[in-house]
């Protein structure tokens, strides 16, 4: 094979064929799972009767924008929630649920996680890490309640419940930067039965961010009230080209609405600049670039754990998001490994990533993202934190082939002294 000057060895090339040998069967049903929420995204669009005519978008204030206001219903279907706000006017997934919690939250009430600490860059949005614009400082009150054995702590919950009035319950599914395992849709199910016996009105809110369309059902199918997520991860497909939705009740997303933009206005409002045709196909492509998503992290997390390295998930772990840790305990090998990545990468393969101090992060981070979209980790992308026990966390591939020079490489500048 011509590898050009990608400087990988048939030895690098052998163990990556002799693992994929290995993982035909479960690439198989990886295939048919993709089948199925093709077909879902597919019968969205037709019942929507999506034409050219939705591509067509809105300036200045964006009133009538039809394609803008047919794309959220089609989101909502594909994601079997009542409603949904689609907007490129989220700038990131962060965005959306600052966004979201402001919109539910009001002065003197509390908002319990009972997955932890959330993401990092949620830290000066709750007001864990001081911001005099947090939700602390509007008088918003936090609590949390850790993970123990990577399942929620549901006594802890209950008489929790049972003690304070809760107005918001956020779950995180997928880790972040931590070193737990995510969350599966079944524990989210149960947990969502037993708060709503406890406390009917609590809003059980879901950061989602890359598990669509990884299990067959998303939380608002399973009785979460609200749910959020990126488009440059899972729905965006690799194509929308920045934004985030929200989807769930709503009464709740009308809230959201009146957030985004303006109290009175709402979802009424929200030019799209040009955005809808790729927000559509974005969706379209969603359910391949996930399938390929995943086929990548268990073929990564085959290799390395081959090459004697620790990785979560194992290949044959059931799956929940598209991220794949390698647990490296060495910062060299996190940053070689980040660094081999980027010289596979489409865009800026000459760049030598480095370790800096992210806005919105307390540690350095080291991050390989040569993606034709900025931040885009539905691309093939590999960070991590400068901090014990140095784990890498891997996600995205738009297509397998891409994205397997990507770790080949990544391996290859590992391996080399
Ligand atoms: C990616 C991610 C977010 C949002 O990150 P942005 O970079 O702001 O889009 C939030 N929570 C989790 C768990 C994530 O993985």
């Amino acid at each position: 094979m011509n590898t050009f000057n990608f400087d990988i060895s048939s030895k690098v090339i052998s163990l990556f064929e002799e693992c994929e040998d290995s993982l035909q069967e479960k690439f198989k049903e990886l295939d048919k799972m993709c089948l199925n929420r093709s077909f879902k995204v597919l019968n969205a669009f037709s019942k929507y009767q999506i034409s050219e005519s939705h591509f067509n978008s809105t300036t200045g204030y964006g009133y009538g924008d039809v394609g803008r206001d047919t794309i959220e219903k089609v989101f909502a279907d594909v994601l079997g929630s009542e409603d949904a706000l689609v907007r490129g006017q989220f700038i990131s997934g962060t965005h959306a649920l600052t966004v979201t919690l402001f919109a539910l939250l009001r002065p003197g009430d509390l908002l319990l996680s009972i997955t932890g600490k959330p993401y990092d860059t949620l830290d000066e949005v709750i007001g864990i890490v001081d911001n005099s614009s947090s939700l602390k400082s509007f008088g918003v009150n936090y609590s949390q309640i850790d993970l123990v054995n990577d399942d929620f702590d549901y006594e802890q919950i209950k008489s929790y419940l049972e003690n304070n009035e809760v107005k918001v319950v956020e779950i995180q599914r997928s880790k972040g930067y931590s070193t737990r395992k995510s969350i599966s849709i079944q524990k989210v199910q149960k947990v969502v039965k037993m708060i709503k016996e406890i406390r009917p009105t609590a809003i059980v809110m879901v950061d989602n961010c890359y598990c669509e369309f990884v299990s067959d059902l998303e939380p608002t199918e399973v009785g979460c009230d609200i749910m959020v997520g990126s488009l440059i991860k899972n729905l965006g497909g690799g194509i929308a080209p920045n934004g985030a939705y929200v989807a769930g009740r709503s009464d709740l997303i009308n809230l959201v609405g009146e957030r985004l933009t303006v109290p009175g206005e709402g979802r009424e409002v929200g030019p799209t600049l040009g955005i809808n045709k790729s927000f559509l196909q974005g969706l379209f492509f969603a359910p391949s670039v996930v399938c390929n998503s995943l086929k990548l992290a268990i073929l990564t997390s085959k290799v390395m754990e081959k090459l004697g390295y620790e990785v979560e998930p194992k290949w044959n772990d059931e799956r929940v998001d598209i991220v794949q840790n390698i647990i490296f305990g060495k910062k060299e090998a996190l940053i070689k490994y980040c660094q081999g990545i980027q010289m596979a990468s489409p865009i800026d393969s000459n760049c030598i990533p480095e370790a800096w101090d992210m806005p919105g992060y307390q540690d350095k981070v080291i991050m390989a993202a040569g993606t034709f979209t900025q931040g885009s980790s539905i691309e093939l992308s590999c960070d991590g934190p400068i901090r014990e026990p140095y784990i890498a966390y891997q996600q995205g591939g738009l297509t397998y082939e891409m994205g397997k020079i990507g770790i080949m490489k990544a391996v290859s500048n590992l391996m080399c002294k």
